[in-house]
């Protein structure tokens, strides 16, 4: 018979501050502190109540200076030597903070991709969201589902099926057929409350940014808009990336102790998922429904984006040639337009363009503007400001047109040519009719 050696305790430790390390960092001890035993002096430092300390390591691990360490007495160091020494099986004290919040980030499994409809007419952002949501949901080892809410929308459900979704989460009622928020907000509050999803995507439309910030607000969670990349850390985490400080820098967000993880994602951003016909999943008809009484909003008619003889939808197009300041006035334009019409395409614009009065707010591209994916950009007098950039970097092809052969514009271009646009963009043009009236 074998004897059961008994478990040692092994110590954890308190923390504490090393002279002179302390770079006052902004107190990122103090706000990693689980148990508030952290308090700030004056001058930035942090003084430490070690009689409080459970010795997390925490604020060990988040000091940028290394500045703290964890302090054991003699006798502690003792026992952890004899333990390192021995093979006595140690019983790790659980962190009762992080275990507690563990079990509950447990109970939440799946990816969910909101299927943004229109009187039935699905958006395209859905179909996108479905391909990123895909390689989410593998990684996580999960099921990447469609959560379809309106009236007489189960075809989004099978349609969601032929673009990846295996599971589809629908309530169909008369109810839903306009998007109302609090309609809205109220079944997929219910549908979280029930099934419990680890990462919910929407698209950054009108529609999702409002239903997005209001689902996060009522289930206490997180989410982060306009995330232009999204994958997965080692701690089943949802990495969101999306520009910050004016587009200056690209920060990635976590949501690491709250549930379901929320992004929104621009139409365009992510690409185009490959349909498979005849795919087929699991349909979840959930009953709840919302009373028509208790939904203050009510539609009376819904007007499109688009029937104006003006409005030109540009993420949609896939040619697109684009002004900037370099166009010097609105009349130049017209140049553009020649080009677009030849190449079945429209006429975009920077911000700087747009803000001179020299082209609608509708047709800038960038940041505040669109995103677009076409399958060829044509960005003429436009400089590449990083607002540009990231709402047109990710075209087919992008062809840029500028005098300045150090402009940022020629670090995302295919083909780049330097010179005088008001003499290169005619010429283009020229070119095209000419190959056609030989074709
Ligand atoms: C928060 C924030 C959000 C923003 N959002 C956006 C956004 O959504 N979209 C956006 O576009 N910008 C945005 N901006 C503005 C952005 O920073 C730039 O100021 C803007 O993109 C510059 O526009 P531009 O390239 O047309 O002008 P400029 O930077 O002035 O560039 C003009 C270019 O034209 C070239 N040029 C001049 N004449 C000729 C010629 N005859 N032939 C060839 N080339 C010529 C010049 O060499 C130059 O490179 C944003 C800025 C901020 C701070
Ligand atoms: S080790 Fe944990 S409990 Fe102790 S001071 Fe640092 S963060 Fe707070
Ligand atoms: S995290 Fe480190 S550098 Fe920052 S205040 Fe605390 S001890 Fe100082």
């Amino acid at each position: 018979m074998s004897e059961i050696k008994p478990k040692i305790k092994k110590p954890r430790g308190v923390a504490r501050l090393l002279d002179g390390k302390c770079i006052a960092c902004g107190a990122r001890c103090q706000s990693a502190c689980p148990v508030n035993c952290i308090e700030m002096t004056e001058t930035g430092e942090p003084i430490i109540e070690t009689a409080k300390c459970i010795g997390c390591l925490k604020c060990v691990k988040i000091c940028p200076a290394v500045a703290l360490e964890m302090y054991f007495t003699p006798e502690e160091l003792q026992i952890l030597a004899e333990l390192a020494a021995s093979a006595a099986p140690v019983e790790e004290e659980l962190d009762p903070e992080a275990a507690a919040l563990a079990r509950k980030l447990a109970e939440y499994r799946g990816v969910w991709v909101f299927v943004e409809q229109t009187e039935g007419e699905p958006a395209r952002v859905s179909w996108e969201l479905l391909g990123v949501g895909a390689g989410l949901a593998k990684t996580l080892g999960v099921e990447l589902c469609a959560l379809v809410i309106g009236e007489k929308v189960e075809h989004l459900c099978h349609e969601a099926f032929a673009y990846g979704a295996t599971k589809a989460y629908l309530m169909d009622a008369p109810v839903y057929y306009h998007y109302r928020t609090e309609a809205y907000v109220e079944a997929c509050c219910h549908l979280i409350d029930t099934y419990k999803p680890e990462v919910i995507l929407m698209g950054a439309t009108g529609m999702g940014r409002d239903l997005a910030g209001a689902i996060a607000t009522r289930v206490g969670t997180g989410l982060t808009a306009d995330c232009t990349g999204l994958s997965i850390d080692d701690k089943r985490n949802l990495m969101q990336t999306r520009p910050a400080f004016g587009g200056n820098i690209m920060a990635t967000i976590m949501c690491d102790k709250y549930r379901p993880q929320m992004s929104t994602v621009r139409p365009n951003v992510m690409p185009m998922t490959e349909r498979r016909d005849g795919a087929v999943g699991t349909i979840i008809r959930d009953p709840f429904t919302v009373a028509e009484e208790s939904v203050l909003t009510k539609v009376i008619e819904i007007i499109r984006d688009g029937h104006g003889k003006s409005a030109v939808d540009i993420t949609g197009a896939e040619f697109i040639v684009s002004g900037g300041r370099g166009m010097m006035g609105p009349e130049n334009f017209a140049m553009l337009k020649e080009l677009a019409d030849e190449l079945g395409g429209v006429v975009g614009a920077s911000r700087s363009a747009v803000d001179a009065g020299w082209m609608p707010g509708d047709r800038q591209v960038g940041q505040t503007g669109k995103t677009v994916r076409p399958k060829i950009y044509i960005a003429c007098g436009i400089s590449g400001a990083i607002q540009h950039l990231v709402g047109m970097q990710d075209s087919d092809m992008v062809i840029a047109i500028n005098r300045d052969s150090s402009a940022p514009i020629f670090e995302v271009a295919t083909y780049g040519i330097v010179g005088d646009l008001f003499q290169i963009v005619p010429a283009i043009t020229a070119k095209i009719r000419e190959m056609k009236q030989h074709n």
